[in-house]
């Protein structure tokens, strides 16, 4: 959008007790357009600016076509036990879009001793439900699965307070299935260290599920027996995705916007508190816009920093230093995802599930593989795949900065190994994320009820993104629209 055209930008240093409040949303990633569509319902008198420093909305929800592929730059899907995602999609106009993932691909592999071998069925993360499959399967050593079958008799903890992961799993599931399922398949949504990762910001349920039922075994056999009572067949299944990709929330979502609030290529540098005319203070932003080489500036009643949390830490450090410490205190970790196309016929092994998870115990320099072509259709053209492979994430830094082609040999070569992939695949592209995974580490959940404490100073600013409750799309979501309600509740 061009700025030259925009009446903000006309608009400087203009007094903020108006009739119109104007409300200023800092970042368009899913997390700040959910913002703005809901202030738009709940508050339409307020004028909204939204301010995005790259030249395209969405952040890093990037969906791109190349040659019949639908290549999806960081999230391909997101999960509907939460309902926030879904609702979204239904307000835009796009529940109709939402794609279930295909019926009979819906498990995950897991390598085990160079194999790919299925997770047991009814296994959530942690805790198995069933027995069967678990006995079954070629993931565990005798020992290993009597061990997690003492889970049952494993005694709730005493100490208050929060526990890493991998203390938590090898508690109460022993080392070999904490080892061999529980860390990989953790990882694969967190990309955390799981020596760091806090049970009570990321897998809160888990600790609830001891806590009430004393066992895990039991608790999910007792969750697994209710949902088949009640299941009359779910309406959506666990994972859903649009049909042409996670960009239509971002392009559904700024539709509902007038074009005259969207700054795109405007990146905002400054945030201060500044006296008002009527005796008070209010907001002022400063922004810069690749079309005007010197910084723009205006006033607005109320702010939602959208964003990284260290992105909004920089912005805060001049009003509230403590806060800042805190949000900049959040780690992030960065991950790479390689996204590689072939023929089918260039796969010896057949794709199985939605993909599979690599234990760190395999010392594999990859940490999962999606089957992106498996899990939705119109993802590859006839008769070719699409994968796509992560690498890197908290644990693995170093990966985040081999050269493109080392990386090209490293992910060939384990699809070779894995899959059997031969030959050239006719599509390679490599997506690199620097520091966009934040890490709910020990001491999360208290930095954040820390980071809400403050925000009691601040009726007008709210706080939204993954960096908090959740990292996942409706997550985000959920968190943009908190914010819109708290500063349409503060201009009253
Ligand atoms: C590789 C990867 C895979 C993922 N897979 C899944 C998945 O399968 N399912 C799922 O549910 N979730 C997944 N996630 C998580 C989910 O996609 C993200 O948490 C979510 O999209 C973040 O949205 P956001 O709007 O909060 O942040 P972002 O998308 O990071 O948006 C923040 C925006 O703020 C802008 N910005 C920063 N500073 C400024 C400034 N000073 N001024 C103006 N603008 C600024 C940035 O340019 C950016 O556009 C994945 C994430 C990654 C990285």
């Amino acid at each position: 959008m061009n700025d030259s055209a925009n009446p903000v930008s006309r608009r400087t240093d203009e007094p903020a007790a108006r009739e119109q409040p104007l409300v200023a949303i800092v970042g368009g990633g899913i997390t700040g357009l959910a913002a703005a569509c809901e202030l738009r319902e709940l508050a339409p008198r307020a004028e909204i600016r939204l301010f995005e420093a790259q030249p395209r909305l969405g952040g890093v929800l990037q969906t791109e076509r190349r040659g019949g592929y639908l290549l999806e730059q960081s999230a391909d899907n997101f999960i509907t036990d939460l309902p926030w995602g879904v609702d979204f999609c239904q307000r835009l106009g796009l529940a109709a879009e939402l794609l279930p993932t295909t019926e009979g691909s819906r498990r995950a592999g897991i390598v085990s001793r160079g194999r790919i071998e299925p997770l047991p069925a009814g296994f959530a993360l942690l805790a198995p439900s069933k027995v069967g499959p678990l006995l079954a399967s070629r993931l565990l050593s005798p020992w290993g699965k009597l061990r997690l079958a003492c889970e049952y008799f494993v005694p709730r903890r005493r100490q208050e307070g929060d526990e890493s992961f991998a203390n938590f799993a090898r508690r109460r599931i022993g080392r070999e299935a904490y080892e061999r399922i529980a860390q990989p398949l953790v990882s694969g949504i967190y990309t955390a260290d799981p020596e760091r990762l806090s049970m009570q910001a990321a897998l809160a349920r888990f600790v609830e599920m001891e806590r009430s039922s004393g066992s895990l075994i039991r608790a999910a056999r007792r969750t697994s027996s209710a949902s088949a009572a009640r299941d009359q067949g779910p309406r959506y299944s666990l994972f859903v995705a649009p049909h042409g990709g996670m960009h239509a929330l971002i392009a559904a979502a700024a539709q509902r916007l007038p074009r005259e609030s969207l700054h795109l290529s405007s990146a905002v540098t400054r945030l201060q508190r500044v006296p008002d005319d009527r005796g008070g203070s209010t907001w002022k932003l400063q922004w810069r816009s690749e079309s005007r080489p010197d910084p723009q500036q205006l006033r607005a009643s109320a702010v939602v920093l959208a964003l990284p949390s260290r992105a909004a830490a920089t912005l805060l450090e001049g009003v509230d230093p403590p806060l800042a410490d805190d949000l900049e205190a959040i780690e992030y970790a960065g991950c790479t995802i390689a996204l590689v196309g072939c023929r089918r016929e260039q796969l010896t092994a057949p794709l199985d599930g939605f993909g599979f998870v690599v234990p760190e115990v395999e010392r594999r320099p990859i940490l999962a593989c999606s089957y992106a072509s498996e899990k939705f259709p119109g993802r590859a053209p006839a008769g070719h795949v699409l994968l796509r492979v992560f690498l890197g994430g908290a644990c693995h830094p170093e990966m985040n900065e081999l050269t493109d082609v080392r990386l090209r040999e490293l992910v060939l070569g384990q699809l070779g190994e894995l899959l059997g992939l031969s030959g050239e695949p006719d599509l390679f592209h490599l997506v690199r994320w620097s520091d966009a995974m934040p890490q709910y580490y020990l001491g999360h959940t208290e930095r954040v009820a820390r980071i809400e404490g403050a925000l009691r100073r601040w009726p007008t600013l709210a706080l939204a993104g993954n960096a908090y409750h959740g990292v996942g799309v409706p997550q985000c979501i959920h968190s943009g629209q908190l914010a819109a309600r708290r500063v349409a509740a503060a201009l009253g």
